[in-house]
């Protein structure tokens, strides 16, 4: 069986490991196949292919979009594109535009709350300097002890509700499957376990997906449980939709799941990969 993982992050946006580093470990875990998919980015993609041929896997190019539907974000990985493409490459550009000054005010609203110095201390965690995430906050703050860890930091601060968390908006749906179609690749809804939103919204936000051009969505994915796989394979079942699976990995031990440790796609999905 080819194990493929189609989800993972380098340090050239929220991973710890240099995308060389990535290729080598998935290739050690077991990853036939591997798509780097680096938020907002394509700047890991050569080192990338470069270490997927020294390894003999094969590494499909990637990206994770950051999108803004009604009030949610969401995340739409793009697999396959041609990372020479000019439209993705000024879409990706656009959306990382904003990204800086977000950053500036969840550093103030994290010292409203007694926290400060939050930018200088999540800059010591970024690694590429056209990008800073919230996950470089989350980082500064496991390591100053103001959290127990990086997932404990979403859950107390930076997400809608609680202090750290700045509203910002990001590509629109159709414009991000636009740009991924028009480089020649294929949209995967990330992780749509992760989405605070109704069953009701979730379908509306699927059919919306599929009108737009999207291919698939993550059934198999860090962010779910056993339960949502099944859940999720229904859900692209009724749609139309093909399957995808992917670790979402960022950095050993902070990740649900290890390359390598992903299950198969349920029975009864056809994986986006079918046509490759
Ligand atoms: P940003 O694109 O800067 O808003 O950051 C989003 C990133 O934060 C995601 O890609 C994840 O890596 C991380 N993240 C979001 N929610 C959580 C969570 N509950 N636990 C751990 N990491 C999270
Ligand atoms: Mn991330
Ligand atoms: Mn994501
Ligand atoms: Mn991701």
């Amino acid at each position: 069986m080819i194990q493929y993982d189609l989800h993972c992050h380098s340090t050239y946006s929220d991973g710890v490991l240099p995308p060389g580093d990535v290729v080598r470990r998935a290739a050690a875990h077991g990853v036939d196949v591997l798509a780097l998919t680096d938020h907002d980015e394509l700047q890991g993609l050569g080192e990338a292919r470069a270490a997927a041929a020294e390894e003999a896997i094969e590494l499909i190019p990637g990206s994770e979009l950051s999108v803004t539907w009604e009030r949610h974000t969401l995340h739409v990985v793009a697999v396959r594109i041609d990372p020479k493409n000019e439209g993705l490459r000024e879409g990706l550009a656009a959306i990382r535009v904003g990204r800086d000054a977000r950053a500036q005010k969840i550093a103030d609203s994290l010292r409203e709350a007694g926290i400060p110095d939050a930018l200088d201390g999540a800059r010591k965690y970024v690694t590429s300097d056209r990008l800073i995430s919230r996950t470089h906050f989350a980082r500064f703050l496991a390591e100053t002890g103001h959290v127990r860890d990086v997932h404990d930091a979403f859950k107390r601060y930076l997400v809608a509700g609680k202090p750290g968390y700045v509203p910002h908006s990001w590509a629109a749906l159709a414009e991000a499957i636009g740009w991924i179609r028009g480089a020649g690749g294929q949209a995967i809804l990330a992780h749509p376990g992760r989405y605070a939103i109704s069953n009701r919204d979730m379908r509306r936000l699927l059919g919306e997906f599929r009108d737009s051009g999207g291919e698939a969505i993550e059934v198999v994915s860090s962010s779910h449980t056993p339960a949502q796989f099944i859940e999720y394979a229904t859900y692209a079942r009724a749609f139309g939709l093909k399957g995808s699976c992917g670790s979402d990995f960022h950095a050993p031990g902070e990740s649900w799941m290890e390359f390598g440790d992903l299950p198969p796609l349920p029975v009864g999905v056809e994986p986006v990969w079918s046509t490759w």
